[in-house]
């Protein structure tokens, strides 16, 4: 018996179909299109987004544009006896970082390894971090 009325309760159970195609129209009252307001909100057409202006690309981060800093400053001598300055081009790991990252030029960054490269058998540069002192 109660079986019965448990499977009954199951079948029921199920969401409730909304009948698709026949929804009431009627009473909801119908907004006229085009009385919207439109004049204070710059449009902007799809799939029509300006290209070369990246600045105003989506309010994402700006990136900085990249630029050799041997090129830019040419006061700075790239230099295997200056490890303070060769520090500022390896990663945490001592390793040398690449130009993509840096933004210097591939001449610049063809000293800099080789400075690196000489400090480092200097030792005036860690190879790896596992080195102490
Ligand atoms: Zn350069």
């Amino acid at each position: 018996m109660s079986e019965e009325v448990k499977t009954t309760a199951a079948a029921a159970a199920p969401r409730p179909q909304r009948p698709q195609g026949d929804r009431p129209q009627g009473d909801r009252p119908q907004r006229p299109q085009g009385d919207r307001p439109q004049g204070d909100r710059p449009r902007r057409p799809q799939g029509d987004r300006p290209q070369g202006d990246r600045a105003g690309a989506g309010g994402r981060f700006q990136r900085r544009r990249k630029f050799c800093k041997f090129c830019a400053d040419t006061t700075i001598s790239i230099d295997h006896k200056d490890p303070d300055m060769l520090r500022s081009f390896i990663t945490e790991r001592y390793k040398i970082l690449p130009s993509r990252v840096t933004g210097t030029c591939a001449k610049h960054q063809r000293f800099l390894t080789t400075a690196i490269k000489r400090a480092r058998i200097l030792a005036l540069l860690a190879f790896t971090p596992l080195h102490h002192d």
